[in-house]
C-alpha cells in the first residue's frame, strides 16, 4: 500500500463532486473505498456508502453540512465495501431529521437479501411496490438540479456492477476500473464488453470505486482492454507449441515449480501457462496471475476457440479446438 497515492478523508475534486473515503484502507481496498457525494446543491445523491467504519460518518456529516440532505443514495454493486455503511448513512440522516432516501442498486437476487436485511427499518423511501431497494435499469437518468447521471450496467467485475456517466463525459466506474493497480473481474468476457462499452463513450475523467481520479478516462480504458487482449494473444499462440518440460526456462526463488511429471498430448495445463507467461515473477503474483489465466481459458473454451481434456485424473490440459 506503501506506493499508492495518499487520499485526504475530503476531498472536493470539483464544484459538483465531493470524494468522502470510506476508512476502510486495505490490500484488496487499496486506499479505502471511495464514495462520492455528487450535486450542485441540497439534495445530493451518494454514490456508495463504504463498509461501516464509524470514522466514515463524520466525514459525510461534514461534507453535507447543516442544510444538506440526500435524496438518493446509489450502490455500484454487491461488495460489502461498498454497502456496509448504508445502514449507518441511514441512520444518521434519521437522526439528524433529514429526509429518507431512496436506496438504488442493480438487482441481484443472490446478494440482495443481505443489503436489506441490514438496513434500519422507517429509515429509507421504498419503491413503490414498498421494496427497500429501487432496482437501477440500464440508461436510467437521474437529474440533480444541473446534473445528470446516466446509469450504464457493466457486468464483469460482480454481475450487479454499475458504472454511471455524467454529463460532462466523466463516468464513476466503481470497481469495473480502479485508479491504481488492475481490476479484477468475475468473468472476462462481460467485463471484456463492458470496458468496450465504456470506452465507446470516449470518457475524460474516471472516478473509480478505489484510487485516484484518472484523468485520462479513454487512454486507461483502451489500456485495460489492449492488456487483456495480449494476454488473450499469448495463450493462443502458446496452446500453437507444446510446453517445454519442467526443466526448462527460469524460475526465481519460490516461484512455482512444474509438478508435471506426465506429459499429455501437447497440451498445457494452466501451471505451465502461468509459469511460461508470468516467470519472471513471484510466487504470490503467479498465484494472482493463475486466476486470470484460468479466465482467459474460460472464455475461449466458452468461443469454442479451444478444448480442454484431462491429462491425468487430476490435471487437466488445454489444446487449441480446431
Ligand atoms: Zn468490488
Amino acid at each position: 500500500m506503501s506506493n499508492l497515492t495518499p487520499i485526504e478523508p475530503i476531498t472536493q475534486i470539483s464544484h459538483r463532486i465531493i470524494r468522502i473515503l470510506g476508512q476502510n484502507p486495505g490490500r484488496f481496498t487499496l486506499q479505502g473505498t471511495n464514495t462520492y457525494l455528487v450535486g450542485n446543491s441540497s439534495p445530493y445523491v451518494l454514490i456508495d456508502t463504504g463498509e461501516g467504519k464509524s470514522a466514515y460518518l463524520p466525514l459525510l456529516i461534514s461534507s453535507l453540512g447543516p442544510e444538506g440532505s440526500i435524496s438518493d443514495i446509489i450502490i455500484t454493486h454487491m461488495h460489502k465495501d461498498h454497502w456496509g455503511g448504508l445502514a449507518g448513512v441511514l441512520g444518521l440522516l434519521t437522526k439528524q431529521g433529514k429526509p429518507k432516501p431512496k436506496i438504488w442498486k442493480w438487482k441481484n437476487p443472490e446478494t440482495d437479501a443481505a443489503i436489506v436485511k441490514s438496513v434500519p427499518e422507517g429509515s429509507y423511501e421504498p419503491s413503490e411496490g414498498s421494496e427497500v431497494i429501487h432496482f437501477l435499469a440500464n440508461n436510467q437518468i437521474f437529474t440533480l438540479g444541473e446534473t445528470i447521471l446516466k446509469v450504464i450496467h457493466t457486468p464483469g467485475h460482480t454481475e450487479d456492477s454499475i458504472c454511471l456517466q455524467m454529463d460532462d463525459g466523466s463516468i464513476f466506474t466503481a470497481d469495473s476500473v480502479l485508479g491504481e493497480s488492475t481490476a479484477v473481474f468475475g468473468h472476462l468476457r462481460p467485463y471484456l464488453d463492458s470496458l468496450r462499452q465504456l470506452s465507446s463513450l470516449s470518457p475524460t475523467s474516471l472516478y473509480p470505486g478505489h484510487g485516484i481520479v484518472i484523468l485520462n478516462g479513454l487512454k486507461t480504458l483502451e489500456d485495460y482492454i489492449t492488456h487483456r487482449q495480449i494476454r488473450e494473444d499469448q495463450i493462443m499462440s502458446l496452446l500453437q507449441r507444446q510446453p517445454s518440460g519442467p526443466e526448462q526456462g527460469t524460475r526465481l526463488p519460490g516461484a512455482w515449480e512444474s509438478k508435471s511429471k506426465n506429459k499429455g498430448e501437447g497440451g498445457w495445463s494452466v501451471e505451465e501457462l502461468v509459469l511460461e507467461m508470468y516467470a519472471d515473477v513471484g510466487f504470490v503474483l503467479q498465484n494472482a496471475a493463475a486466476r486470470g489465466v484460468i479466465l482467459h481459458l474460460e472464455k475461449l473454451l466458452d468461443e469454442g476457440k479451444i478444448k480442454k481434456h484431462n491429462r491425468t485424473k487430476n490435471e487437466e490440459e488445454w489444446v487449441l479446438a480446431h
